[in-house]
């Protein structure tokens, strides 16, 4: 009897420290963002530069509200302030139009050093080696590559960027399916001329008559946060490329991302 006791009381002193545990890195950052955070995304995160004071403010606290709620694991790599910052910065971008958002179909983001082998999920997500939004097993579990993270900021004049193009797959998945149509954020007039200029787009990018990355050829859900990433990371650049294409994704994220300091 008394080993049972023993045993049980072991069991929830275990559970105890484990829950803590997890608890603790979930916390890891503090209420406010500190001088170094700050000086991160200023250095790294175009985006949060191009916003004024304001709106500066609003982003602070609302990737703050997603770090202290979303756990970051690093898998035989560390998780740097850099990459928390990075991964948060990914994650209010694509939904700094949507006032009230927040993720609800994930709760833990696991960092890999670089790219990562396709048995390792073979659900999901088809770009797999980059990054994953999961499903099944993984389930409000998103991978992303601690190399691809980086580079994604890193390279300024690029039009890609990893962890955009996942949380943006999230955003998709809102409604039920990643299909390239975020249904439940749309109004329902841009549904269809959505659906179509998708079409027609995926068609140039097949005869090579695109600049747009061809991964985007593949299916509307990969057209879609493709895209996006482009959105994001080229405005101006795609503005003036694909008119059509930028109109409507003001209409689908609500805002209007531009660069006014650093040019084309
Ligand atoms: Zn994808």
């Amino acid at each position: 009897m008394l080993y049972i006791l023993f045993a049980i009381a072991l069991i929830i002193l275990l559970l105890y420290v484990v829950f803590l545990k997890r608890k603790n890195n979930i916390n890891q950052i503090l209420p406010s963002l500190d001088d170094e955070s700050r000086a991160l995304l200023r250095e790294h995160v175009v985006f949060y530069t191009e916003l004024d004071d304001a709106q500066k403010a609003i982003f602070e606290t609302r990737m703050l509200h997603f770090l202290n709620t979303t756990r970051i694991t690093g898998v035989n790599t560390v998780v740097e302030q850099l990459d928390r910052i990075l991964i948060g910065a990914s994650a209010i971008i694509p939904i700094f139009g949507f006032a009230d958002w927040e993720y609800m179909n994930l709760n833990e983001v696991l960092l890999y050093p670089d790219s990562f082998s396709h048995d390792f999920a073979q659900q999901g997500d088809e770009r797999t080696i980059l990054g994953i939004v999961g499903d099944g097993p993984y389930q409000n579990i998103m991978i992303l590559s601690k190399h691809e993270l980086r580079q994604g900021f890193l390279n300024k004049t690029g039009k890609n960027n990893t962890a955009i193009h996942e949380f943006v797959h999230l955003v998709d998945k809102t409604d039920g399916a990643v299909d390239g149509l975020p249904e439940s954020l749309m109004a329902k007039q841009y549904v269809l001329p959505w659906l179509n200029l998708m079409q027609k787009k995926m068609q140039e990018i097949v005869s090579n008559e695109s600049d747009i990355n061809p991964y985007g050829a593949t299916k509307q859900a990969e057209f879609f946060a493709v895209v996006s990433e482009y959105f994001f990371e080229q405005p101006d650049l795609l503005q003036e490329k694909h008119p059509d294409l930028y109109m409507l994704l003001t209409k689908i994220f609500k805002q209007q991302p531009q660069r006014k300091e650093t040019g084309k």
